[in-house]
């Protein structure tokens, strides 16, 4: 079961979430979580993993052999990203715009295109307690966290997830390109918000991407509830979204936070609702999959 925690915008309260869900699930099963905010991770700092294995984030660059190349044009055409032009006198690759998709590569009819590995930032595995731990961290001046979330989830397969653990995926905020990669193939889209006008704005946009596009199963976590207004609740009620939890604004989660520790282990009486959430996601699912 594959949990994706994500939010309109950073400072919802998303990894305050994450963590504490994990460590719920890991008191019920083989649990990892993985940290897919590849240009902020802090979930480390209220888990404390032992991460005892790193590797680089690989992307790969494309290299032109000039001697090969007709400057026939075509690898500019193919590039949806504009990071590749094709001039008069030679083809210029435009590196911090490049995906590493490889298509430029793959249409280049002289075979004048290689891809050379170029390293983009880490990926770090370990465990915390019980819990398998992974983290992305994109290189400081690298602009593509998308390749880095999308290894990260391909080596923790490999490396730290076994089939049938409970994998929450601490995403990175927003609704561009790298949060789709790490709500690609979620079993279970959770909208961290609070109920403001600018949550509100970012929470249609997150739950537009999540259910409307990906056609994940989606629901709301509203975090500061008791401040701002209606318009969250309301925007659920009419688009049917169902809201699993409220966190109230509380001055002692806001410490807790601010010292690092994960909510049920320094506040346990928010540890029943994080048990309920649980266990209304894996309702959901498993109802899903029957
Ligand atoms: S597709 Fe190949 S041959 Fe054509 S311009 Fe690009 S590198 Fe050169
Ligand atoms: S690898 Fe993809 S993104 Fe990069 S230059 Fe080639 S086509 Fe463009």
């Amino acid at each position: 079961m594959r949990i994706v925690v994500a939010s309109g915008k950073g400072g919802t309260g998303k990894t305050l979430v994450a963590t504490s869900l994990a460590l719920v699930a890991s008191e019920r099963g083989r649990t990892t979580l993985l940290d897919c905010d590849v240009e902020a991770p802090n979930a480390a700092l209220f888990l404390k993993p032992e991460l005892n294995r790193k590797v680089a984030a690989i992307s790969l660059i494309p290299e032109v052999d000039a001697s090969l190349c007709t400057l026939c044009g075509r690898c500019g055409q193919v590039c949806q990203y504009h990071a590749i032009a094709v001039l008069p006198q030679k083809v210029m690759v435009f590196r911090e715009m490049c995906h590493g998709c490889g298509s430029c590569a793959v249409n280049c009819p002289e075979n004048a295109i290689r891809e050379i590995p170029f390293s983009i930032g880490a990926l770090e595995f370990g465990h915390a307690g019980a819990m398998a731990f992974g983290q992305g961290t994109l290189r400081v001046g690298e602009a593509m966290a998308t390749p880095v979330i999308r290894q990260l989830k391909k080596q923790a397969a490999k490396i730290v997830v076994h089939d049938g653990d409970t994998v929450i995926l601490d995403s990175p905020p927003g609704t561009a390109c790298p949060v789709i990669e790490a709500l690609r193939g979620a079993d279970f889209a959770l909208l961290v918000t609070e109920p403001t006008p600018f949550g509100l704005h970012d929470l249609k946009l997150a739950a537009e991407v999540a259910r409307d596009v990906l056609h994940i199963p989606t629901a709301v976590v509203i975090n500061k509830d008791g401040v701002g207004d209606q318009g969250v609740e309301s925007f659920c009620r009419e688009a049917g979204i169902p809201i699993l939890m409220r966190i109230p604004l509380d001055r002692r989660i806001a410490e807790t936070y601010s010292d690092g520790r994960p909510l049920i282990q320094a506040l346990p009486e928010y540890r029943p609702a994080f048990e309920g959430l649980l266990a209304r996601i894996r309702e959901t699912v498993q109802g899903r999959a029957a």
